[in-house]
């Protein structure tokens, strides 16, 4: 399939790689040029501009930052307008539900597809294409997604219509940064009282307190070489976008009028932690708020 791609950042990057090895023709665009230069590499055609990359795709897929990015793009500059009929956009960015509605709707307008399709799975499942696609859209839509999704995750969900993908996004978010911070409070609290931070891990991770930070992420440095916390806190998910998912959460919240005092919490923790100059590292680097100045 042609396929434009715009957004090759930590996750787009990756992804749109898996996309070349799937074999197909994948014509890509981002603002920085180190970025291009690296999908260059993994076999993807750098074009010129957002609407080069688009031009008579059969899918067009945007992986970026927020809302504004998104609609900006699809709206502001009318890249919609250089899609040929029927071309199908999936936007994998996570960002507010009015935004993914208002791209889905004036996409349909204009007789193309679209689908929200929001990820997990973190920068470690887009290098090895086993994401979770959680898409919002028509059936048929979401069919044809897909196809194409499948190159690059493992699990592919339908959550419901237009902008569900991004509801349930929030709501696995928001129990992520909860996950987080609670994981990283109770390792502080062991290691302040003498244990290990990787026995103590291993420990939790066995009992009832396992959760996915534990498996896949844990946020002490050395405990897991894989996770981002072993390599300073580089690459990964940056706080600011936690934050920014967060906030997207509240404003659920205070639409759906449902309490989330916990989600509350961890966002303030998290908007704390990324106001000390932590913005630009990996969420898990909560964990320095809990162990102390020294570590910040
Ligand atoms: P990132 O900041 O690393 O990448 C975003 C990319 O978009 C950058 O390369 C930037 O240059 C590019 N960009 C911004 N505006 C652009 C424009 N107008 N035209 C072209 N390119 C533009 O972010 P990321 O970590 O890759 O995350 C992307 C999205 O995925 C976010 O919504 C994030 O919340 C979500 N997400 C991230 C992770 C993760 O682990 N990093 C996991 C799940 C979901």
């Amino acid at each position: 399939m042609n396929i434009g791609f715009i957004g090759l950042g930590n996750m787009g990057g990756p992804m749109a790689a898996n996309l070349v090895r799937a074999g197909h023709e994948v014509r890509v665009f981002d603002l920085l040029a180190e970025h291009l230069a690296e999908a260059a590499a993994a076999g993807c055609i750098v074009a010129a501009n957002a609407r080069e990359a688009v031009a008579d795709c059969e899918v067009a897929i945007t992986m970026l930052p927020a809302g504004q990015h998104v609609t900006g793009l699809w709206l502001g500059d009318d890249l919609l307008g250089a899609l040929p009929a029927g071309a199908l956009v999936i936007d994998s960015s996570t960002i507010d539900v009015a935004s993914a509605r208002a791209v889905g709707e004036a996409a349909r307008a204009r007789g193309l597809r679209f689908v929200d399709a929001p990820v997990s799975g973190g920068t470690a499942g887009a290098r090895a294409g086993t994401l979770t696609f959680i898409m919002g859209g028509e059936a048929p839509d979401v069919e044809a997604a897909r196809v194409v999704l499948a190159a690059m995750g493992q699990n592919l969900f339908h959550a419901g219509p237009l902008g569900a993908g991004q509801i349930a996004k929030m709501c696995n978010n928001m129990l992520l940064a909860i996950q987080m911070a609670g994981t990283a409070e109770a390792l502080a609290l062991g290691v302040r009282e003498g244990l290990d931070p990787a026995v103590l891990s291993t420990i939790m991770g066995k009992s009832s307190g396992n959760n996915w930070c534990l498996e896949r992420y844990n946020p002490w440095p050395g405990v897991m070489e894989s996770a981002p916390a072993s390599r300073d806190y580089q690459g990964g998910f940056m706080t600011r976008l936690m934050v920014k998912d967060l906030g997207l959460a509240m404003a659920l919240a205070e639409h759906a009028k449902s309490p989330v005092p916990l989600g509350a919490a961890a966002r303030n923790l998290f908007q704390l932690h990324a106001q000390w100059g932590n913005e630009a590292l990996d969420f898990s680097s909560i964990q320095r708020l809990y162990r102390g100045p020294e570590h910040r």
